[in-house]
């Protein structure tokens, strides 16, 4: 009954401290309520076509092909002779709904849309499609329609294929691309016979958006320096030339047409994107047309990367831009308001107009950024003020008289327990009644609510429980000054490391090489040669995993095949040794459970090798592989529940079942590593059995037919020990591991969405995010049951043992909140919240694994109805 309150209570406090760096470091930066700006001159085009090549780096489409000549000859034609071209930067993270706010509304996208997952529009926004007069727009249903969404009126029209084509395991991705170009043809034919749209298509303030998908699927599928990567280039590059001279006819070569051709985010050589590479932010960017400067010849031109004699463009200049400044370029080309919430400025070098016009229009944009400060300082003002002015005095002198009163009546009637508790209640009460006072004043969110109200309980439960805490200082104290100094020390140097461990990964291969020395350090050694042996063997052989690199690498599915193969030789000879040893608490259905699991692990094993099989040979995921992959997935939650409860069979029998699901996710070396780590967690057990013997405190069970079902009932739990925090420090540790051994799961973008193909093809964040992470979660739970079967086995409460636990990860977890930063970068933006975030979850995760570990080893599902009581 206590504990689950406890968990409740933890959980609940940590979540809200975890949502509330959004409204600490992050409100929303857009602001309303300011009057549209335009350039007062005629503008120079009546029509603005754009084209977004989803995914398309900015090398890829410019560099020449080894035969020397360019995969897009028309565009390549265009910056040679007729437009402007550069590079467009974008900011991070990479992704395909910010890079389209940048481009079309010219801002960066708020960043607490982090939360809402880039989907909805998490506030309203202003767009160059929203100001034109009509805009249509083909493509994605990803993306066409937030910006539909959010114009006012009936004028931007959205052509969208369904969600399901987006299929990138088996059929050819460029179709998308051919949906596009033929529906936009087929549209202005269609036009010729209806004199409504003819006459609209003929207005000023015209925007046609044409947004191509196929690079970034066939990137994501293929990676971009597949065939089908650059195949699709050339396709984008054959479908707007047809588009552009369809124009031309249609509008009898008016010159009123303005091109502009770039895309929201470029991709890793690993067919990723989302962070910071400079392969993922430089995007190309190329205009033509009306109102577009020619290109302009120079003798040299430099620039830090050295792109532009790879590229054989060091004659042309080449002009950057940020994302968002294209928005107010394309805003002055057909002579639309900028975007109310643009922040980008106009790129003059790409305009071909008049002095005039430029400085007008730069003029414009400078009072167009001006104007949202404006705003944004009136609210300020406003909120602020109030709170100035308003007294808060009359609450206070009544309150405490009363308190006071009913003090006084309980001490004289000699209730001094109570009196002091009540002083407390009522204390605490009273503060929480100002604070709320004080935020009704200032007019604060309800959030503001929570979080400055939750430390009241909070702090009137640990001043309840005062005496713990003193009596752990009593304790520190009785210590020699030396030792709890040092003692100090080392638990602050720990700590820092696992703080380190988040920007360096290998700081955790240093952790684990002094883990090695460990048994040598405190004389284990001597104890127990051998379990110390494998204990300094595994905890060198899992640093290796923190070294690895983790994205950028080359699916090695035989790699994976061998660890399947190795995880049945162990189980085979685990078996045999079970039946040699003939336990008598084992029978014949225990013995079948791991058959199946067995089975599982090799019918796993072979998914992986003939799905990646069939995919090398494009003939798709085969429908047996994705019903085996699914139904291993289900049951490998099951089967543990049906294994006996004895510590190792247990704790085994959880290890092949998640091992056959990870199996069918990994895509290389990172499959040993739940292997490795269940190695460590066997010996870790042992060791720590070791450890309780050394100091004369345990009554060694033996671990052999200790059951994790009786564990609660034998067990007389013992004091803490100064070691107990080693121990915990340990779990810790080990959780840290299992978290950044195989993958920086700070950055989603070193996750390669081949590891999910066995469940998967078609394109489907949630599910793909979900199967993601169970593969991070696995490693956990392997963790989390070791901790558990430590916790019973050196006969502590599972409740302080975890204590201590959050104690330390609660100190991580300060650390990461003061290093959140919300300047600079978007990516050290995003890299502090992620750290923060993570360590945060980590914490209400262990919490949750907790429970799932005790469920995990306590539980037994009975098939047979037949009653199996094993005396013991
Ligand atoms: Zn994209
Ligand atoms: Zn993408």
């Amino acid at each position: 009954m206590g504990i689950p309150v406890f968990v409740f209570a933890g959980l609940l406090v940590h979540c809200v401290f975890l949502a509330s760096i959004f409204d600490i470091y992050f409100t929303s930066p857009l602001v309303h309520g300011m009057t549209p700006q335009q350039t007062p001159l005629p503008p120079p085009g009546k029509r603005l076509v754009l084209f977004v090549a989803d995914g398309l780096r900015a090398d890829s489409l410019y560099e020449l092909d080894s035969n020397g000549t360019s995969r897009a000859p028309f565009l390549r034609s265009i910056l040679e002779n007729t437009g402007s071209w550069g590079i467009s930067h974008t900011r991070v993270p990479t992704e395909s709904r910010p890079g389209h706010v940048a481009l079309i509304a010219g801002f960066y996208e708020d960043v607490s849309a982090v939360a809402k997952g880039w989907k909805e529009n998490p506030v309203e926004f202003d767009s160059i499609f929203n100001e034109s007069k009509y805009t249509w727009s083909w493509g994605s249903p990803d993306i066409l329609p937030m910006f539909a969404k959010g114009a006012s009126g009936d004028h931007v029209y959205t052509f969208c294929y369904t969600a399901e084509s987006e299929d990138f395991g088996a059929q050819d991705a460029a179709k998308l691309d051919t949906w596009v170009f033929d529906h936009v043809k087929s549209f202005f034919n269609s036009s010729r016979s209806n004199q409504t749209l003819y006459s609209a298509l003929n207005e000023e303030k015209v925007v046609l958006f044409l947004h191509l998908l196929g690079i970034d699927t066939n990137g994501h599928a293929h990676r971009p320096n597949s065939r089908e990567y650059k195949e699709n280039i050339r396709k984008v590059d054959e479908g707007v030339k047809e588009i552009a001279s369809m124009l031309e006819n249609f509008y009898g070569n008016d010159g009123k047409t303005a091109f502009i051709l770039t895309s929201d985010h470029g991709m890793t050589d690993w067919g990723s994107h989302g962070a910071g590479h400079p392969s993922e932010t430089l995007t190309p960017l190329i205009a033509w047309g009306a109102g577009v400067n020619y290109p302009q010849r120079v003798a040299s031109q430099f620039f830090e990367d050295n792109f532009l004699k790879e590229w054989k463009l060091e004659n042309l200049k080449r002009l950057d831009v940020n994302q968002a400044d294209i928005a107010p370029l394309m805003a002055s080309l057909i002579g639309v308001p900028f975007p109310l919430n643009s922040v980008g400025t106009l790129p003059l070098e790409y305009l071909n107009n008049s002095a005039h016009f430029k400085a007008e229009s730069m003029f414009t944009n400078a009072v167009q950024i001006l104007e949202q400060f404006k705003v944004k300082m009136t609210q300020k003002k406003e909120t602020t003020l109030s709170f100035l002015f308003t007294p808060f005095k009359p609450l206070s002198d009544s309150e405490q008289i009363n308190l006071l009163k009913k003090t006084r009546l309980y001490i004289q009637q000699e209730k001094y327990d109570e009196a002091e508790s009540t002083i407390l209640l009522y204390g605490f009460a009273f503060v929480g009644l100002i604070i709320a006072f004080f935020l009704l004043i200032q007019t604060c969110p309800w959030t503001y609510y929570v979080y400055c109200l939750l430390p009241v309980p909070v702090w009137y439960a640990v001043v309840k429980e005062l005496h713990v805490i003193q009596d752990l200082a009593a304790y520190l104290l009785s210590l020699p000054v030396g030792q709890s100094m040092g003692f100090l020390l080392i638990c602050a140097l720990g700590i820092e490391i696992l703080v380190f461990s988040f920007f360096y990964r290998s700081t955790l291969t240093i952790g684990l090489l002094v883990f090695a020395g460990w048994p040598v350090i405190t004389q284990l050694w001597v104890q127990a040669k051998t379990t110390a042996l494998i204990w300094i063997l595994l905890c060198m052989l899992l640093g290796i995993f923190p070294l690895m690199p983790v994205v950028g690498r080359e699916p090695n599915i035989p790699l994976v095949i061998a660890t399947g193969l190795l995880t049945l030789l162990i189980s085979c000879s685990s078996l045999s040794s079970l039946c040699k040893s003939k336990n008598k608490y084992m029978n014949n259905e225990d013995l079948k459970v791991q058959f199946y699991q067995m089975l599982s692990i090799a019918l796993s094993t072979y998914v992986v090798s003939s799905t990646h099989d069939s995919l090398q040979n494009k003939q798709g995921l085969p429908v047996f592989n994705q019903i085996i992959s699914w139904t291993t997935l289900v049951s490998s939650s099951v089967l543990p529940l049906l294994s006996p409860t004895f510590l190792f069979q247990r704790l085994f029998s959880i290890l092949l079942s998640l091992m056959s699901t990870y199996l069918l996710l990994s895509t290389g070396y990172e499959a040993l590593f739940p292997l490795v780590l269940s190695g460590l967690m066997f010996v870790w057990i042992n060791m720590e059995q070791e450890a309780l013997q050394q100091y004369g405190l345990s009554l060694k069970p033996k671990l052999a037919v200790f059951n994790f079902s009786y564990a609660t009932d034998i067990m007389q739990f013992r004091q803490l020990h100064l070691d107990d925090v080693r121990r915990s420090f340990f779990f810790v540790f080990f959780i840290v591991t299992a978290f950044f051994g195989t993958g920086n799961i700070a950055s989603v973008n070193s996750f390669d969405p081949a590891s999910v193909y066995c469940f998967l093809t078609v394109f489907s964040p949630f599910m793909m995010g979900g199967l993601l992470v169970l593969k991070v979660v696995i490693p956990f739970v392997l963790v989390s049951c070791a901790f558990e079967a430590v916790q019973v086995t050196t006969q502590l409460s599972s409740k302080s043992l975890f204590l201590i636990v959050l104690v330390i990860s609660d100190i991580m977890a300060l650390h990461f909140f003061f290093l959140v930063k919300d300047y600079g970068s978007w990516l050290d933006i995003g890299a502090s919240i992620s750290h923060y975030v993570l360590v945060m979850s980590l914490t209400i995760f262990m919490m949750l694994m907790n429970g799932l570990a005790q469920l995990l080893t306590t539980k037994k599902l009975e098939l047979s109805r037949k009653t199996k009581h094993h005396s013991t």
